[in-house]
């Protein structure tokens, strides 16, 4: 069992059985009829400096998870440890306190940076929340961010617009790395840039991990994006984890049909490396209605009767290498 203990563990974050449902309401009195299950049930834990890949298709619930993880959103049930402590239920002056520590890179630039603000009132922002520096020390301060994100020290004073999309997220990084933080939870911070920046900004990434001693939680939808960046990758359907393993072994053995579908999908730069692409057929379920048993079986290509009726849960086959499915148990 978990511990609410202040001493330093190897793990930054523990999470433990994280649900995260929206509800449902219908009839003339609006009462609640059911759930949207967004996020039903994710237990898994960050090491100091690592980068964690939570990778699925849209839809499965990854956003949500890492948003309900930052305490953005607030979780149905379950805990949420960081560095020993359980800031599930966390509000006021405690949750703000938090938010020192963790911090978010949003998916759209366009939409996380406030166009009436000169960038370097955006990025000095957090900083004037948390009462720290000087006027003079804060500009010098903004100036230093915006010069290891990449940008010239003239965006101080330029706003927004004035700035590529891959400039702007550059922004972004810069403002979340102001207070110092030990956790990014970083959403798709890239899938809204062109191909041809998004490597620059993943290196970017990579290279501020290392300097800020950072640790990372990278959300994304495309397995080849989040290889370059991640030590582990976990694999979410349908609100659920479904396969966690080093980012090596998990596309050098998958082990859930799911993630084999989508490793198949991949498209390999060596056409000599031909390897048959597995079709998943069918829609993903929605999160209102689960399919009963194993989340995946309707879609299953190895689907056993007893999926249909007995739901897996995340078991470990190898070391550190867990998977959720019914072959497997
Ligand atoms: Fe497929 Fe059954 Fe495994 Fe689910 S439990 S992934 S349906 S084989």
């Amino acid at each position: 069992m978990i511990q609410d203990t202040p001493k330093k563990s190897e793990h930054l974050l523990e999470i433990k059985d994280l649900k995260k449902y929206y509800p449902v309401r219908g009839g003339f009195f609006r009462k609640k009829i059911g759930d949207v299950k967004a996020v039903d049930s994710i237990s898994l834990e960050l090491k100091r400096g690592e980068t964690f890949g939570l990778v699925g298709e849209s839809g499965c619930g990854k956003s949500t998870a890492g948003r309900t993880i930052t305490r953005l959103f607030k979780p149905t049930s379950g805990k949420i440890l960081f560095e020993g402590k359980d800031i599930t239920n966390y509000r006021g002056s405690r949750l703000r306190n938090i938010r020192k520590d963790i911090q978010m890179v949003f998916q759209d630039p366009y939409a996380s940076l406030n166009p009436k603000m000169m960038v370097g009132s955006i990025v000095s922002e957090p900083l004037i929340n948390f009462g720290k520096g000087s006027e003079k020390s804060l500009k010098d301060e903004v100036l230093d961010l915006l010069t290891k994100v990449g940008l010239p020290e003239d965006a101080y004073y330029k706003y927004p617009h004035e700035f590529s999309g891959g400039q702007r997220q550059r922004i972004g990084i810069a403002r979340a790395l102001a207070l110092k933080p030990k956790l990014i939870v970083a959403d798709e911070p890239v899938s809204a840039l062109d191909v041809s920046v998004q490597s620059q900004v993943l290196n970017l990434l990579k290279s501020l991990q290392k300097e800020f001693d950072l640790t990372l939680l990278f959300i994304a939808h495309d397995l080849s994006v989040v290889k370059h960046m991640s030590d582990r990758i976990g694999v979410m359907y349908l609100g659920n984890l479904v396969e966690v393993a080093d980012a090596d072994e998990i596309y050098q053995n998958p082990k859930h049909p799911y993630t084999q579908a989508l490793i198949s999908a991949i498209p390999q730069p060596d056409p000599r490396n031909k390897s048959e692409r597995i079709i998943l057929t069918g829609d993903v379920p929605s999160p209102q209605n689960p399919p009963t048993g194993c989340p995946f079986h309707p879609r299953c290509p190895e689907a056993m009767p007893e999926c249909s009726e007995k739901r897996p849960h995340l078991k470990e086959v190898n070391k550190e290498h867990k998977v959720s499915c019914l072959l497997y148990e």
